[in-house]
């Protein structure tokens, strides 16, 4: 256990109160987050956090062996969501559709690699119905018995409820009865209905997704959590996704983490908009929104570090303030670096170990509901999870 952090010593006067609260086990309020979020006294926040997540979680970071796959980048919404590099119109250079024997193809990259999961997202494409997902999910767990399928962001079960014309719990038990094991937290950006406006005109309401989680919740089936910062929010709209957040959970215990999500501008109407082409999110943003989050959120127990968005390099450091589980092996990233990431597209098994003991902290490979599978790690020269080439297909 870390040593309990000295408020009299903090920087900003304004953090001591707030630390005893920490301290004492008393919830933050919206107040609090706010200060959170303006303070400058960066390594005070860092300090306070870590010894949050060293309380709940130990010297631990966790880790995923995980595969994507992005069935479709054809989505009705490309026009609107203006922050988003990744979809397109039907007819549009660069628009795909998988069939799903494309979609199996890919999958195979799992066979050999130590992949427990498939992370599965895409567009909100007008033709695909709900049995393409449903055969999809049936395929692959045929294919891959062992391997966890977490997918379909609230947005894309929102869609398929309304060309079904049926209900979301319908079509969330249809996946289920497929082989849906999760789903991830992707498309709830910023929930306040002024951002929304300015980024995401016609996406699910804030309170639409959250009905969503709290179907799947309700039906026994967890999810993650997200919120996409560094575009236009306020603090105050930072703290008020949380707080719905943070509500949700208090109600159903259905999230598993949470994963602050880091805009990035290029190639997207946003970005350029904004004058931000090239620019993305600053590391200063980047830490204080994983610390913010481990204080802000005394009900959920994982904060995870995305590294595709915030370099491998951000991501070892917030390991340090507050973090405690830091995304996977990721064969292939491709949302994000449609919009300029310039991460590599997967992470090899070893260096996440690696990345993670060069903090002084102890890696343990998990599975999707936080289980622990693996903590020795001796054989790491025969784990390099997608060092291979990606699986190209014709468009
Ligand atoms: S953010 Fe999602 S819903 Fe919006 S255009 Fe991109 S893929 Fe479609």
């Amino acid at each position: 256990m870390l040593p309990a952090p000295d408020p009299a010593r903090f920087r900003d006067p304004r953090l001591r109160p707030i630390a005893e609260k920490v301290m004492a086990g008393q919830r933050l309020d919206s107040a609090d987050g706010i200060a959170l979020y303006d303070t400058h006294d960066i390594l005070s926040l860092g300090e306070l956090a870590e010894w949050a997540n060293d309380r709940k979680n130990g010297d631990r970071v966790f880790f995923s062996a995980n595969q994507h796959l992005n069935p479709t980048n054809v989505c009705v919404l490309r026009n609107t969501c203006v922050f988003c590099s990744f979809a397109r119109m039907p007819k549009e250079e660069g628009a795909y559709t998988r069939s799903l024997e494309e979609v199996f193809h890919e999958a195979e990259q799992a066979r050999g690699a130590p992949t427990r999961e498939f992370h599965i997202v895409g567009g909100l494409h007008p033709k695909l119905r709900l049995s393409y997902y449903a055969d999809m999910f049936r395929g692959l767990k045929e294919r891959h018995p062992g391997v966890h399928l977490k997918a379909l962001t609230a947005v894309e079960i929102a869609h398929l409820a309304r060309i079904e014309k049926t209900t979301i719990e319908d079509v969330l038990i249809q996946l289920r009865e497929a082989g849906l094991d999760t789903m991830p937290g992707g498309g709830a950006e910023v929930f306040s209905t002024a951002v929304r406006a300015t980024i995401a005109e016609r996406k699910l309401t804030g309170e639409e997704w959250v009905r969503v989680h709290r179907a799947a919740h309700g039906l026994g089936i967890r999810t993650n959590c997200t919120m996409l910062y560094g575009h236009v929010e306020s603090a105050a709209d930072r703290i008020e996704h949380l707080s719905m957040l943070r509500a949700l959970q208090d109600d159903t215990g259905g999230f598993l983490t949470y994963i602050p999500l880091a805009y990035h501008p290029d190639n997207n109407e946003l970005g350029e908009d904004m004058g931000r082409v090239g620019s993305a999110t600053t590391g200063y943003e980047d830490l204080k929104n994983v610390a913010v989050a481990r204080l802000f959120f005394d009900n959920i127990d994982y904060i995870k570090t995305h590294w595709p968005m915030v370099t491998p390099f951000m991501s070892q450091i917030v390991l340090q303030f507050g973090c405690d589980d830091l995304e996977g092996t990721v064969v292939y990233e491709r949302v994000y670096h449609e919009a300029g990431a310039r991460t590599d597209m997967h992470m090899p098994y070893r260096r996440l170990v690696d990345l993670i003991r060069a903090v002084g902290k102890r890696p343990g490979e998990r599975d999707s509901f936080y289980q622990p599978i693996r903590e020795r790690f001796e054989d790491l020269d025969t784990l390099g999870a997608g060092a291979a080439a990606p699986v190209v297909h014709a468009a």
